[in-house]
């Protein structure tokens, strides 16, 4: 049995214990939780959404590209098609795009498709323009890689635009068989079939808005697309290399059309990518 001069002590100790813990614990700074596991991001939606767009304006800076009858310049339309793309793209879709380059600087063919794979891109586009020793080629051509070319003129294009540092360099088979070589290992392979369709869409577009006769998507083995992991597209926009279209690429109307064409081409591929 235990009187009450024997409890007031024990209550009296208790009550300081517990207020001084109380004390402890309020003053005490947050403790850090332990950073928790991120959710695993499973994709459970049957067609991926896509995010990231790379639009990849061909050549630049001392490398010009093909050059007009008039002096017009491959890389400085290139930019300027890529620029208004990635303007009209941001303004009506949900989507990041990415650039390749956004000024007159020189970035190599494979660090294009580094760019691309580092934004983890879903889609990309290389804008550039043709050329011909036929002077009155004209229109738009949209490719897509493989390892051989769909004609002879598709194949020395792409040499052309694999080489263009040094454009008097002969067609040599050394040179064919250094292209072979880079396509040993690519990951563009496992996106052919994307790829073609993005091209089919952009190329129908690009025809109903320059008005030429469909002068359809080609294949050739172009560097620039063979280490890009997605879908990926080469748009030759018009030919420089006629003086008539060299007149219409410089224009700053005619460039927005363009841009307009690709765009709609991809509002239309996203439709059936989900
Ligand atoms: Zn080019």
């Amino acid at each position: 049995m235990t009187g009450p001069n024997e409890i007031k002590p024990l209550k009296l100790i208790l009550g300081v214990f517990l207020f001084f813990s109380f004390l402890a614990v309020a003053l005490s700074p947050p403790e850090l939780k332990p950073m928790a596991a991120p959710p695993a991001q499973v994709d459970q939606s049957p067609a991926k959404r896509l995010k990231v767009i790379v639009i990849d304006p061909g050549h630049g800076g001392l490398e010009s590209g093909a050059k007009g009858k008039f002096g017009a310049l491959e890389k400085d339309i290139t930019l300027a098609v890529a620029l208004k793309l990635k303007a009209v793209i941001e303004r009506s879709l949900a989507l990041r795009v990415e650039l390749t380059r956004d000024k007159d600087t020189e970035v190599s063919l494979e660090n294009r498709a580094a760019i691309a794979n580092n934004h983890k891109s879903d889609l990309f586009i290389s804008i550039h323009t043709n050329s011909s020793y036929r002077r009155n080629a004209r229109g738009s051509e949209t490719f897509f890689l493989s390892l051989n070319a769909t004609d002879e003129e598709a194949r020395r294009l792409a040499y052309l635009e694999n080489n263009s540092a040094d454009l008097s360099k002969p067609l040599a088979d050394e040179d064919q068989d250094e292209i072979r070589m880079i396509l040993w290992d690519m990951a563009q392979s496992a996106y052919l079939k994307q790829s073609q369709s993005l091209a089919e869409i952009i190329q129908d577009e690009l025809n109903s808005l320059l008005g030429t006769a469909n002068r359809g998507i080609k294949q050739a083995p172009f560097k620039v697309l063979t280490g890009v992991a997605c879908p990926a597209v080469l748009v030759e926009v018009a030919f420089i290399s006629n003086p008539e279209e060299e007149k219409d690429l410089v224009k700053e109307s005619f460039q927005s059309n363009v841009a307009e064409a690709i765009y709609r081409g991809l509002v239309r591929y996203l439709k059936i990518a989900g």
